[in-house]
């Protein structure tokens, strides 16, 4: 099973921080238009994990997802990190959303994915807050090392349970392959851009499960700028140090240029669902329960 998600908050980002650029908003729909034609050409449903304000201050994108077929995720509300909320702020954070999303696309939302897989054992009550607030699927847990969230130390990288304090979610954690004798991940992001296209190929048909991940702006060639102190500090909440700055700049334009050529190569070798269709596919009485 492989499933195909997109995490979609652009148009607010800019909005909020940057100042609403006309020439941003034309290179997010034009990408935006490019993904969704794409889709279409193949037949295939994603997942699009939206931020609750885009559907406040640009509902015709979350629309579009919605009468084009595709499942409308919660993607947060405005971004925030799980790990930079405390559990009231992230209740709050998580029912506007839903609400925003809910409104706009008349649709119940049940899936999940945080803000830069920021689901850490440091905020285990996220599992709880979630279930409460409806999610039934959640997809935030990056079972290894990262530079920003990440869930060390996870036990595994496919479909299971995953509950705290009495309270589960269906987890679809994103998928590792070795490289160098270490655990990383492939199907997203800056990994997905600088790996070979051959290793992503190779790894997808080894196993029965594979979970993909895209921002708009990994699908733009253009390369993002470096930030300035006052910008990182606003956006990310932690100090906008040089070597945070220049991280971040590096990770953000790794390997761009030819993301979306390999993603349409992707969907012409493999088949794609999204998380509403996968959760039919897994048998869940047999998958492993993780108390966290
Ligand atoms: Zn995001």
């Amino acid at each position: 099973m492989n499933i195909l998600t997109f995490d979609i908050e652009e148009w607010y980002i800019e909005k909020a921080f940057r100042g609403g650029r006309a020439s941003k908003y034309k290179q997010f729909d034009e990408a935006f238009n490019r993904v969704i034609d794409l889709l279409a050409e193949h037949g295939i449903r994603a997942t699009f994990f939206c931020v609750g304000q885009l559907a406040v201050e640009f509902p015709d994108i979350v629309k579009r997802v919605v009468a084009e077929g595709h499942e409308v995720g919660c993607h947060s509300n405005v971004h925030t990190w799980v790990d930079k909320m405390d559990e009231k702020g992230f209740r709050n954070d998580t029912l506007n959303a839903l609400k925003a999303l809910e409104d706009v696309s008349g649709k119940k939302v049940n899936s999940y994915r945080a803000p830069a897989f920021s689901i850490t054992p440091n905020n285990k009550w996220a599992v709880e807050v979630l279930a409460e607030c409806g999610i039934e699927n959640d997809a935030s847990i990056f079972p290894t090392c990262r530079d920003f969230g990440g869930y060390k130390g996870f036990p595994q990288d496919t479909p299971c349970i995953i509950e705290h304090n009495g309270l589960s979610l269906k987890e679809y954690p994103v998928c590792l392959t070795t490289v160098l004798g270490k655990a990383v991940a492939f199907s997203g992001g800056g990994y997905f851009r600088i790996l070979p296209y051959w290793k992503v190929s190779r790894t997808i048909k080894n196993r029965d499960y594979n979970i993909f991940y895209f921002h708009l702006a990994d699908l733009i060639t253009e390369k993002r700028t470096m930030m300035s102190k006052t910008e990182y500090e606003e956006y990310f909440m932690e100090p906008g140090t040089i070597k945070n700055r220049v991280m971040r700049y590096i990770k953000s334009n790794v390997g761009k240029g030819d993301a979306f050529v390999r993603l349409k190569m992707l969907l012409n070798e493999s088949r794609f669902v999204c998380i509403q269709e996968a959760d039919s596919m897994v048998c869940w009485d047999s998958v492993k329960t993780i108390i966290l």
